[in-house]
């Protein structure tokens, strides 16, 4: 197959467009390892590369997709071989390096890691960069001496990707979730993820007091802006917030009163470019603690011609949990 199918992205004189469209083997970018990509999925990040309501695609035309799992079909690196099944995340595919939305991706392979073991190529796109990013937030928070014994957790978004992957994480390990929404109706879904406390996002969105009454001894935040002000404002002392979104807004305005009267420590998390062993724990860990039946039931399957529907959705908080796509 020297011709493949994949999302394309120009930006022109015409404007921003992204169409369903075919590229030839010549045409893929650098790179040591090329991928048969069976799987990607839909992240927040896709949603605004694929409307472009965010600058996330630096270089056109581009191929979106911030993830794939697939099967190296030619390598030059010495860690893969033709018929290993990899995963990637980050690292700038989709944005500056064509990405996961083609059946054929070609990529450095210092980029890649295996599949894990536990998960089939569909399951680790259920996961995608959202809950390796859950896991990342999971890992900095226990980094820095957070355990279930010093209060309850919240989770912001939390019917959202990142968001429901950190509640069955944070509650496997122990942790009292509380988590926090704006659909009511997804009460039942969070709980059986393991919250054990529902409130309403409106409680934290619209700007609040410097400091609050300590409510949550750590939390993992997929929103920013006032939400994130208002996590800092009521976390207890020493506690620590691990920073890891911005569906409500790229803005922080918050004051310094939660971290030099209470200690709080805000914990940045990047998954695009995190190094390769951070990367490989968050997957042991997603292998070790996550439920597949909870997984199965926070995901959805969708045909590759779904894609772009599926991104102006997520904008909208439409997508719950998880999306898979079969690039077929
Ligand atoms: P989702 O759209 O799946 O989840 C986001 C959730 O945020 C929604 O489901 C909704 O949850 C909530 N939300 C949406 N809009 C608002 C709003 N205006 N105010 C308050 N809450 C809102 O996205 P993902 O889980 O894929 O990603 C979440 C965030 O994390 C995104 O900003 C994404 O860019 C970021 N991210 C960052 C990474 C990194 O490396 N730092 C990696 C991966 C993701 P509910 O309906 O429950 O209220």
């Amino acid at each position: 197959m020297s011709k493949f199918k994949a999302i394309r992205i120009d930006k022109d004189a015409s404007g921003y467009r992204a169409t369903y469209s075919e590229f030839d083997e010549s045409e893929l970018m650098d790179g040591d390892v090329t991928v048969r990509v069976s799987h990607s999925t839909v992240n927040y990040k896709d949603g605004l590369a694929i409307t472009g309501k965010n600058p996330v695609v630096r270089r056109f035309p581009m191929i979106p997709g911030i993830d794939f799992a697939g099967v190296v079909e030619s390598s030059s690196h010495p860690d893969f071989k033709p018929g290993d099944a990899v995963v990637l995340n980050g690292w700038g595919c989709g944005e500056t390096h064509f990405g996961g939305y083609a059946q054929k991706a070609r990529v450095k392979g210092d980029w890649l890691v295996p599949l894990p073991k536990a998960f089939t190529a569909a399951q680790s796109m259920a996961i995608g960069t959202a809950g390796y990013t859950a896991a990342l937030a999971v890992l900095a928070l226990e980094k820095q001496g957070m355990t279930p014994d010093r209060g309850p957790v919240l989770v912001t978004g939390a019917a959202g990707g990142v968001g429901s992957i950190a509640i069955a994480l944070l509650a496997t390990a122990g942790w009292r979730v509380i988590a926090s929404t704006g659909r009511k109706e997804e009460a039942d879904f969070l709980t059986y993820l393991g919250a054990s406390e529902i409130i309403d996002r409106a409680e934290l969105s619209a700007p609040g007091k410097p400091l609050g009454k300590e409510r949550w001894a750590a939390a993992v935040d997929a929103v920013g802006s006032h939400t994130l002000a208002n996590v800092l404002a009521q976390t207890s002392y020493e506690g620590a917030v691990a920073a890891c979104g911005l569906a409500q807004g790229m803005d922080l305005t918050t004051s310094v009163a939660p971290f030099i009267l209470r200690g709080v420590c805000l914990l940045g998390i990047d998954s695009v470019m995190k190094p390769k062993a951070v990367r490989l724990r968050a997957w042991e860990r997603l292998a070790r603690d996550l439920d597949q039946t909870k997984l199965a039931e926070l995901s959805q399957t969708i045909g590759f011609y779904k894609i772009m529907d599926t991104a102006a959705d997520i904008l909208q908080g439409k997508v719950r949990g998880r999306v898979i796509v079969e690039i077929g």
